[in-house]
């Protein structure tokens, strides 16, 4: 999905009456009917019928007749609209750059503030994926409609935000978020590679060590990350990590905290072996590691979100996880060489827990098309 910047500057406040017509009936409408928008917008007839017809020309509204009514429904692109309009109105959004990745249920573009800083725009998009392929459908993903997907993006980025403000509080190394409007996020800039592109770490052990002390602080937080893959974890220049990509986050009092918790390090303890060929007995175990000492996951709960909302995404997230773990990994031809490596009896020593990883939610996100594949760090 294209984010058109340009049509920014080139509808009228009269348009943006409509569309914002549009969006308010949306909460209550799946088709919003003419004579409720008109209603709303609350401008003069003949020019209400004017600006629909401009805002459909531009692909923000869309018309759908039904048996009982004509109407109109917000698109993306008109969500789109709605979200940088206000963000560009508080100066944290004024210019929209490159597109630096295309996750499976995001875009993340480069943007600048008025004060000409760069930050990242992180478009949340959930529904986008087909989930055509896989045998395991389920009805509820697939006959949701536009306006719910929109529903469950903004709660996704509204998540995102609550949790990125409070683990930046305590010390965590996340992007620092400036500003959110509906399905909308901005950020710092983290100027780093996915750990994806590092194909060389000096002290593999070092860095090994510091992901997992952040996954059992985490814990210790009250919170599981859930998605702790090399897509998600950011390393500088200098080798210092930074994680990002919040909304499956979970608290560790859920139901299947231990299953997430492991999952998580398994991820790291997998990728290391067949990335760097680095093998640590030493790995944290929920049961042992994840003592509750803060409750950062009760204080994110208590702000922005009731339960119910909460409990939505949840079902989602877990849905979706069920389901990306069927539809395989990009690089699975890449790595299956290593497959052999995992038989090999190395764990018998540490445990005999059974191998869960996130493996196969590696093809939910893109490195960033514009820097280079590869590079090594300290
Ligand atoms: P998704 O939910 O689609 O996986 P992510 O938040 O993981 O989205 O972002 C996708 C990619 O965009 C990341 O792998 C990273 O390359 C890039 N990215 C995201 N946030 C930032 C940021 N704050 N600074 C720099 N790059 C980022
Ligand atoms: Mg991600």
């Amino acid at each position: 999905m294209k984010l058109e910047v340009k049509t920014l500057r080139y509808l009228t406040s009269d348009d943006f009456r409509v569309l914002t017509a549009v969006e308010m009936g949306s909460k209550n409408h799946e088709i919003v009917p003419v004579h409720l928008i008109i209603q709303t917008a609350n401008i003069r007839h003949g020019n209400v019928q004017r600006c629909i017809a401009e805002l459909a020309r531009r692909n923000l509204v869309a018309k759908e007749c039904t048996s009982k009514y004509d109407g109109y429904r917000l698109t993306y692109g008109g969500y789109d609209y709605l979200a940088l309009r206000a963000l560009s109105k508080r100066g944290t959004v004024v210019s929209v750059g490159n597109q630096i990745g295309v996750g499976k249920e995001s875009d993340i573009h480069v943007v600048a503030d008025a004060d000409g800083h760069e930050r990242v725009l992180k478009i949340h998009r959930l529904g986008r994926t087909s989930f055509r392929t896989v045998k395991n459908n389920r009805d509820y993903l697939q006959g949701r409609h536009t306006a719910s997907w929109m529903y469950l993006s903004r709660l996704s980025a509204t998540k995102e935000v609550a949790f990125m403000r409070v683990l930046k509080e305590h010390g965590f190394p996340v992007p620092i978020p400036y500003d959110h409007s509906r399905h909308c996020v901005v950020m710092e800039f983290v100027d780093a590679f996915p750990l994806r592109q590092i194909t060389e770490v000096a002290q593999p052990g070092k860095l090994y060590a510091e992901l997992m002390d952040l996954i059992v602080r985490l814990a210790q937080s009250g919170l599981i990350h859930g998605d702790f893959n090399e897509f998600n974890i950011l390393i500088k220049e200098s080798g210092v990590p930074t994680l990002i990509d919040f909304p499956q986050m979970v608290s560790t009092s859920h139901a299947n905290a231990e299953f997430y918790f492991n999952r998580d390090v398994e991820c790291i303890r997998t990728y290391f072996r067949r990335r760097y060929r680095y093998e640590s007995a030493l790995y944290p175990k929920f049961t042992r590691d994840a003592t509750r000492e803060f409750s950062l996951d009760v204080k994110v709960s208590a702000s922005g979100f009731n339960r119910k909302q909460l409990k939505e995404l949840d079902e989602y997230y877990a849905e979706r996880g069920e389901i990306a773990e069927g539809e395989g990994s990009e690089d699975e031809d890449e790595e299956s060489s290593d497959d052999q490596e995992e038989e090999d009896g190395t764990e018998s020593e540490t445990g005999s827990e059974e191998q869960t990883t996130s493996d196969g939610e590696e093809g939910k996100t893109k490195p960033p098309t514009a820097t280079p594949t590869t590079m090594s760090v300290p």
